[in-house]
């Protein structure tokens, strides 16, 4: 079922953009254009997502709809044309998610990526690090409130613990005075382990000199917030810091992702693949190395069209994730793919291998009206100790065999001049 959004605004084509960013973010709305309805419709249904709140409604000129609203447990962002500071203060005194002043289009491009926020933050597990239970819990509400993902410490050997139970982590707040270790050792111990773009490090404390925000930054932190600090400057920080680390976590996932089959493309498979395989050898872990390539496959570009051959790529990804799940699966390039292997011995390997060959080979892939029938050539390269090339090599050697001696086969290196 898709979420709900409450939209209160008497303004229709306010309510209009709302309702146009509501439905791009997937929301299903309902709109309540005074307080009375506001009431009506919560008196019955309170299963709302999230709410925006227009400050002044034309029978309640002081936000008592944001009272009503957060009584139902209802997270609600306030959007006011007033932006004196009586009335932000009145609005930031009760548990809001975020207030916006209407002001320009701004306001509603900051709303969109509130909501956005709102439906993500889950993804984002914190790590909430502080002595006073107090000041723990503060942060701690602030943060649901957001719907982030939240984990505490009482102190920094406590956290290091946390830090490597929950590999998910993606920032540690962290006060500074705290028994065992302090908030800036613990930036250091994180820092010998954790990049800054791994995770992020925000230092807190209510010292009033400045002295203590440069140390933070010095030993590794990625920003500092000096206490008391007000709900938005604290949001402002968090939001800030998790939405760069997800930017670099982007570009990551992209630089080293096929962007056709998503499987990892030739850069990232070299550098996996060679780390796995120094494990393997290490080990004595059995394992083998496997070149794919599509038999003709230009013939089905030239039948049935570009688009479709790519949809016959993206099947093939789908099937190596299936039978290759633990394995490292890769599309090296064009109709070339690789996957690196581990299991109990090279029998069990060429069988796994095979099972997908044939799979394939009697598959007929759905593309556009039509469906397509391939069939795959492998060259393989069992528990060899070269280097990653000089396997690639050898595994294509053993394809252009298997291309040879009649395609939809697989040969194994070494084995291919035997017939
Ligand atoms: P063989 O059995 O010898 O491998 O024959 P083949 O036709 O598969 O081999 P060839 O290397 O001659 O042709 C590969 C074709 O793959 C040519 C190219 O147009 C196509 N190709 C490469 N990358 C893509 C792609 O991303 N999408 C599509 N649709 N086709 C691609
Ligand atoms: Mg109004
Ligand atoms: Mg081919
Ligand atoms: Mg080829």
């Amino acid at each position: 079922m898709s979420q709900r959004l409450l939209i209160v605004e008497d303004s229709k084509p306010i309510a209009t953009v709302i309702k146009q960013i509501a439905r791009s973010l997937k929301f299903e709305v309902v709109i309540a254009t005074d307080l009375a309805q506001v009431e009506n419709i919560l008196s019955t249904d309170t299963d709302f997502f999230a709410a925006t709140i227009d400050y002044a409604l034309p029978d309640t000129l002081d936000g008592e709809a944001i009272a009503c609203v957060l009584s139902h447990g209802i997270p609600s962002i306030v959007m006011t044309g007033k932006m004196d500071d009586e009335t932000r203060q009145k609005i930031l005194s009760q548990p809001v998610i975020d207030y916006i002043p209407k002001e320009n289009s701004q306001a509603f491009l900051y709303l969109k990526r509130v909501l956005h926020w709102q439906q993500t933050n889950n993804k984002n597990t914190i790590l909430v690090v502080d002595d006073s239970s107090s000041a723990r819990n503060h942060i701690v509400e602030l943060l649901k409130r957001r719907n982030f993902n939240v984990i505490t410490a009482n102190n920094g050997v406590q956290a290091l613990e946390k830090l490597a139970q929950h590999k998910n982590i993606k920032m540690v707040i962290t006060d500074l005075e705290m028994p065992a270790m302090d908030g800036i050792e613990l930036t250091n111990e994180i820092r010998r382990v954790y990049t800054r773009e791994q995770l992020a490090v925000i230092g807190i404390s209510g010292a009033s000199n400045g002295i203590h925000s440069a140390r933070f930054i010095k030993n590794g932190a990625d920003d500092f917030l000096r206490k008391p600090f007000c709900p938005e400057e604290f949001y402002c920080r968090i939001t800030q810091n998790i939405e760069s680390l997800n930017n670099i976590a982007k570009i990551q996932h992209a630089a080293n992702t096929d962007y056709l089959t998503d499987l990892a493309n030739r850069r990232a498979f070299f550098r996996s693949a060679e780390s796995r395989i120094k494990e393997y050898i290490n080990k004595k872990v059995p394992y083998c190395l496997a070149m794919i390539d599509v038999d003709f496959f230009k013939k089905v570009n030239d039948t049935y069209g570009h688009d479709s051959g790519d949809q016959v790529l993206k099947v093939i990804a789908l099937y190596m994730r299936k039978h290759f799940g633990a394995g490292l699966t890769a599309r090296l390039g064009g109709e070339e793919f690789a996957v690196l292997l581990h299991g109990l011995d090279a029998d069990y390997l060429h069988n796994k291998l095979d099972d997908f060959r044939r799979e394939i080979a009697v598959s007929s892939i759905p593309a556009g009206d039509t469906s397509i029938s391939i069939t795959l050539s492998l060259g393989v390269v069992f528990d060899s100790e070269d280097e990653l090339s000089k396997q690639m090599n050898e595994a294509d050697n053993a394809l252009y065999a298997a291309k040879e001696n009649g395609r939809n086969q697989i040969v194994v290196f070494g084995a291919e001049l035997d017939d």
